[in-house]
């Protein structure tokens, strides 16, 4: 019982993103931080916020890398609330297993909200990649201007 911490594993999915072996619909990319659209996404324009350094979540990331992390979280939630016309915007963010966290590597979930809509369920279902990649691409216009 308790909080049961796991190593880092390089073979995780959005370490292999972060490499460039697995593709995603990039929206933001810094020197720290990369962001890019959710495969299964909660509501229309969910984007994942992850860092470059390795931490599996909130818990064991230095505490140095989360001013930067956060700063790049409020750029793309504002630019999500631009590009999809949104209402408002969820972040949020799970730490273990038992907290609904399925991918080992720290990541933000950006989730714009639509007033009168509910979320569909935590990684449930696939969105089409040329959907997907159509609203990374809005995302970007609003971070070009
Ligand atoms: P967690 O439960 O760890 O907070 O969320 C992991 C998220 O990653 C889920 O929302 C899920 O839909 C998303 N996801 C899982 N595999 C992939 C993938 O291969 N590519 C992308 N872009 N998202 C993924």
């Amino acid at each position: 019982m308790g909080y049961d911490a796991v190593q880092y594993d390089d073979n995780n999915i959005f370490a292999k993103i972060l490499r460039g072996e697995v593709p995603c619909h990039k929206v933001y990319e810094s020197e720290r931080t990369l962001a890019f659209m959710d495969l299964m996404p909660q509501s229309p324009g969910h984007i994942l916020v992850a860092p470059k350094v390795k931490a599996v979540n909130l818990l064991d990331i230095p505490a140095k890398n989360l001013q930067d992390l956060i700063a790049d979280v409020q750029i793309v939630a504002r630019a999500a609330l631009e590009a999809f016309s949104a209402d408002g915007v969820s972040v949020f963010q799970f730490n273990g297993e038992a907290a609904g966290q399925t991918v080992f590597h720290l990541h933000f979930h950006i989730v714009p909200r639509y007033a009168g809509e509910v979320l569909t369920h935590h990684a449930s279902e696939q969105v089409g990649e040329d959907v997907l990649e159509q609203q990374a691409e809005r995302v970007r216009t609003v971070l070009a201007r």
